[in-house]
């Protein structure tokens, strides 16, 4: 394992995004198990409204496995960074990150101005 030299609060910031991470996995992990022994074991009766609520419910699931997985992905890069050494700077515009909008949002990879921008709507041409 290569010795880092980060600065502590980029330390904290790490140990926070590896924990976020973990619980992330486990999350998705627990989805995928239950996914799989749904298709092992289907329920051979069930009413009408049986049915219905599960269906809600694997909406609600697949819905929040997709945003898990996106700020997963997020996080993962994140860690990238600190390894190389570019974590705390704008991917866009390269200056450092504001170390409060950091210590919010560790995983985020745009300075306030430019997640500005990546969040504007495409602009209707009038
Ligand atoms: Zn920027």
């Amino acid at each position: 394992m290569p010795v880092l030299v980060v600065s502590p609060s980029t330390q904290q910031l790490a140990a926070r995004l590896l924990q976020r991470a973990a619980e992330l996995r486990a999350l998705l992990q627990q989805h995928a198990g239950a996914a799989v022994g749904a298709s092992d074991n289907p329920p051979d009766v069930l009413d009408f409204k049986d049915v219905a609520a599960e269906d809600r419910q694997a909406i609600i699931d697949e819905a929040t496995l997709a945003h898990a997985t996106a700020e997963l992905h997020q996080i993962v890069a994140a860690l990238r960074r600190v390894e190389d050494g570019s974590y705390g700077e704008c991917q866009d515009c390269g200056e450092p990150i504001d170390e409060r909008r950091l210590f919010a949002m560790p995983a985020t990879p745009f300075c306030t101005a430019c997640q500005a921008i990546h969040e504007r709507p495409p602009m209707p041409r009038r």
